[in-house]
């Protein structure tokens, strides 16, 4: 079989993808650039899957048009090997491509429970939307487990669609890795009071068919029956390519400003399944957000088109939480201390978290908008926040 060839060959077909394509038509519009992807839709965005498309937006509006930027996109395909010394991958169906310069930006799979096997609805892709969406229409019964931003989310959106929606989470809280303890347990009762049966400190120990429905059992014995299980329980970014090659992994694949692995100048790595330098924190991160997987993609799709700009943004994340809302930015961690300045929590105000210098490491603005740039500008001054 005839190899392919492409200047730029991108492994992931996801919204970093899409954004790394626009990053390199910046600086070389008529380079060749192979995208090759696991699922068979072009990019799409996800945040819609779990907010606006409940809310009435068109399933018109996720898409990204890659197609459009002079790209070829081979979807449905898997890359499984990569040779670097011969510059070419190969894909699931035996079909080679060799590239001058590579993108990994492979994202994450969720992470799955030890049972429950095709019982579960792991809820990542327009796919799992597309499953989810008619039987909510038709009021099924939902069992959700997990309670962070997946479960939180889609739990409300199938809460607005008038389903019966149970959320199962080993936390004593709505988001507790994130948020204060005040605001998390508040968050329980918010959602008891839209309707959804809240458990919390408890994990699922067995999930089973049960007619034409499904048992989940809760670890205290208490059988729960449902139409529909939804799982989201964290993702583990897709590093095996970059370790099988000999790439340096550390929870994620490790780049440096530019998004180049391994000190090489023909490998890049991007978004979601990218372990990058955040100047102003000191500290590396991965983050698993829209915002990111967009100025990431793009910033390293720019410099594998020779740009050299190094990657100092920020990145925020956000979230609709029936009519509560929020945008953050660095590092929100509920062990870190906090500075609570609100007006309570169905009013607006700001969450700092700060570091054993007081220093701000992230910053919740909650309920409050369009301040994201004062958030990074406190952050990245590194001065210590008198005592509230
Ligand atoms: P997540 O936010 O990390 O939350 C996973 C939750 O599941 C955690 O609370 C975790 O608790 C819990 N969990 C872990 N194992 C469990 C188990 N066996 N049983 C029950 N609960 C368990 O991940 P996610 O909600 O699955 O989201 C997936 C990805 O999509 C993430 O990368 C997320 O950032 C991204 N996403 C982002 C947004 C947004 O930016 N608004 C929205 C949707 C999705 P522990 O903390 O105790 O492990």
């Amino acid at each position: 079989m005839k190899m392919r060839s492409t200047s730029y060959l991108i492994v992931g077909g996801g919204l970093t993808a899409d954004s790394a394509c626009r990053g390199i038509r910046e600086r070389d519009p008529d380079g060749s650039i192979l995208v090759v992807g696991d699922e068979p839709h072009p990019p799409y965005l996800r945040p819609p899957l779990s907010k606006a498309l409940w809310k009435g937006d068109d399933e018109s509006t996720i898409w990204r048009g890659t197609e459009e930027l002079g790209v070829e996109l081979r979807l449905g395909r898997r890359v499984v090997t990569l040779d670097l010394d011969a510059h070419t991958v190969t894909d699931d169906g035996g079909e080679s491509y060799s590239f001058e310069r590579l993108l990994l930006a492979t994202g994450g799979r969720p992470r799955l429970l030890p049972f429950g096997g095709e019982q579960v609805v792991y809820f990542r892709t327009l796919d799992d939307y597309r499953q989810l969406r008619p039987l909510a229409d038709g009021g099924a019964r939902f069992c959700v487990i997990g309670g962070g931003f997946i479960g939180s989310e889609i739990a409300a959106a199938l809460a607005l669609d008038n389903c019966p929606v149970t959320m199962v989470f080993p936390e004593s809280g709505i988001c507790a890795r994130i948020f204060p303890e005040e605001l998390s347990t508040a968050l329980n009762d918010y959602y008891r009071s839209h309707g959804v049966d809240v458990l919390t400190g408890v994990s699922v120990t067995a999930i089973e068919r049960h007619g034409a429905g499904t048992q989940v059992t809760l670890g205290y014995g208490r059988p729960l029956e449902a139409d529909v299980v939804v799982a989201g329980i964290g993702i583990e970014p897709n590093t095996e390519l970059a370790t099988d090659a000999g790439l340096p992994v550390a929870n994620g694949i490790v780049v440096d400003v530019y998004g180049r692995v391994g000190g090489r100048e023909d490998v890049f790595a991007a978004g979601d399944v990218a372990r990058f330098p955040v100047p102003a924190l000191g500290a590396e991160m991965r983050a698993e957000h829209e915002d990111h997987a967009k100025s990431h993609g793009r910033l390293v799709g720019a410099n594998m088109a020779g740009a050299g700009e190094r990657y100092d943004h920020l990145p925020f994340f956000y979230s609709d939480l029936f009519d509560l809302g929020y945008e953050a930015v660095g590092e929100l961690d509920a062990r870190l201390n906090t500075l609570i300045d609100w007006t309570g929590f169905e009013g607006e105000g700001t969450i700092t978290y700060l570091d054993g210098e007081r220093r701000p490491r992230g910053v919740l603005l909650w309920n409050r908008f369009g301040q994201l740039d004062a958030a990074r500008e406190l952050i990245r001054a590194r001065e210590p926040v008198a005592q509230g």
